[in-house]
């Protein structure tokens, strides 16, 4: 299915979106996430700061960007983050990096944050954030899809599975909710609500001074 894209011959101008992606870890969306940077110019990620250590392959600064506690206090204290939260006994902040003035220039920003964050955005930023909630198809296609990653101990995907049920119970803090039975429609679907929310009359700032000319 392609993705209605609208060119942009007169020139409107259009504000940016804040573009939440939320599941329970193993669900498919660091899948969606990367497919949509990749098929999206103007879509970039948001680099989360976090306490936990470095998985293998993980790369500091494009992953996260990997800070031991004191370094992480410091950046609260300091009011660095949008949002940041305690998330598997670990500790997870998006940094501000300047988003409104991103959003202001018509460019879009992607978030993998949980719940807490998508619910801290939204308190700051209302009407810019858009938040998508992936759901696995099913609990036990869940857990196959930890064991089959196998980067993790029994005992990590037990408490992710525990974490994940916890998760699910949040999916009323979204603003559109999928089932992930198949990557690649599911990324569709994404990449469908990333475009019509971009169409958004409220997101088309430039409309304005086109509407007075066709009135002249
Ligand atoms: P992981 O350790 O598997 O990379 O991430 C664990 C969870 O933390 C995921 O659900 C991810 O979405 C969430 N997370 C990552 N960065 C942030 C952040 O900056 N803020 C919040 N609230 N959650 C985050």
């Amino acid at each position: 299915m392609a993705a209605p894209i609208q060119h942009d011959p007169h020139g409107f101008k259009r504000r940016g979106v804040l573009f939440v992606l939320s599941s329970p870890s193993g669900a498919g969306k660091s899948t969606i996430a990367r497919k949509l940077l990749a098929s999206e110019p103007e879509l970039s990620m948001s680099v989360s700061y976090t306490t936990r250590p470095p998985r293998e392959g993980e790369v500091d600064g494009k992953d996260y960007h990997f800070v031991d506690l004191e370094k992480f206090r410091e950046m609260v204290s300091n009011h660095e983050f949008l949002e940041w939260a305690h998330v598997f006994g670990q500790r997870y902040g998006t940094p501000k990096n300047d988003v409104f003035h991103v959003l202001s220039e018509g460019r879009d920003i992607l978030f993998d944050i949980d719940w807490q964050g998508a619910q801290q955005l939204y308190q700051l930023a209302g009407g810019d954030v858009v938040r998508v909630f992936v759901l696995p198809p099913s609990m036990a296609e869940l857990r196959q899809r930890l064991e089959r990653r196998a980067t993790d101990s029994q005992e990590i995907i037990d408490a992710r599975m525990a974490r994940a049920e916890a998760e699910v119970s949040h999916w009323d803090g979204y603003d559109y909710v999928l089932v992930n039975d198949d990557v690649e429609e599911c990324f569709d679907c994404v990449k469908t609500i990333l475009a019509a929310e971009r169409l958004k009359r409220s997101r088309q700032t430039g409309i304005i001074g086109f509407i007075r000319k066709l009135r002249t």
